[in-house]
């Protein structure tokens, strides 16, 4: 439907190729609602949070969680996500995208977050429709995908896109629990960094497993980039693994010191408590 509910479209207009296009559109967002609430979109969504105000910068936003990752951060904080995805109540697309449009005049942008998003099958035709019904999508991701971010980034699917940075090469499989793919992190790194899009690179400040020397290597790794933000650590019951819990934090200051040092490799450097 049109906005306003003219679904003959203004006096005049009918039979222009403005009219036609607006057609078009509207169909392909219907056709896209039907499909969804059809069930068609193969996807499973594990978690929502409706309201967030920091999970997209610069935007209201709900947040979209999906389950299951193929790293093992000690300190990732969604660790039922991660190990046991399936004890998790399942949550139809239909269902959260019915949720979005009714909401929509308070909330215009959506994250998808996880776990690793681009692991689950259906990602690309769920923001599809998403972004067919007007929605800013921003992505969180491992970049272990970079075929995914590709395709996405082409189709324009994109607002914004979160690409955590863990470690410095040598450091990859330590801090992320696994054999980890660096070729598939360091082409991620440079579809994101060649894109358009907004995007920032950030890396969890986990005291003790990565220490200042680390933080520089990162630096050369993504030397060039626009926006790189420093994540302080949130120690919490949730965490992968418990025995972080006790860590005491890096203080502020450390962390804006280290972003002081950091400067010189990127366009702009926050440090994010
Ligand atoms: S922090 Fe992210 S990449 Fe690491 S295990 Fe958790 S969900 Fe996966």
């Amino acid at each position: 439907m049109l906005p306003g509910g003219n679904q003959a479209g203004p006096p005049g207009l009918a039979g222009s190729p403005v009219f036609l296009t607006l057609q078009m559109q509207e169909k392909s967002a219907k056709s896209a609602l039907e499909t969804i609430l059809r069930g068609a979109v193969p996807i499973t969504i594990r978690g929502i949070q409706l309201t967030s105000l920091v999970d997209f910068p610069g935007e209201v936003c709900t947040t979209i969680f999906l389950g299951g990752c193929n790293f093992r951060c000690p300190w990732c904080h969604n660790a039922d996500l991660v190990l046991r995805t399936a004890t998790l109540p399942e949550i139809s697309p239909g269902e959260v995208l019915n949720l979005l449009i009714r909401r929509r005049s308070w909330v215009q942008a959506v994250c998808i977050t996880g776990g690793e998003p681009s692991l689950t099958p259906g990602l690309e035709e769920f923001i599809r429709s998403l972004k067919s019904h007007g929605f800013k999508v921003k992505l969180d991701t491992n970049g272990t995908q970079p075929e995914v971010i590709a395709r996405l980034l082409a189709g324009d699917l994109l607002d914004y896109v979160a690409m955590d940075v863990k470690a410095p090469p040598e450091k990859y499989d330590l801090l992320t629990g696994t054999r980890a793919n660096l070729e598939a992190v360091k082409e991620s790194i440079a579809l994101i960094k060649n894109s358009r899009v907004a995007y920032e690179f950030r890396t969890t400040a986990v005291p003790s497993l990565l220490l200042e020397e680390d933080f520089l290597a990162i630096g050369q790794m993504l030397a060039g980039a626009r926006h790189y933000v420093l994540q302080q650590f949130r120690p919490a019951r949730t965490l992968l693994n418990p025995g972080l819990q006790e860590l005491l934090l890096y203080p502020e200051t450390t962390l804006k010191n280290i972003a002081v040092k950091l400067q010189p490799f990127f366009a702009r450097v926050e440090v994010r408590s």
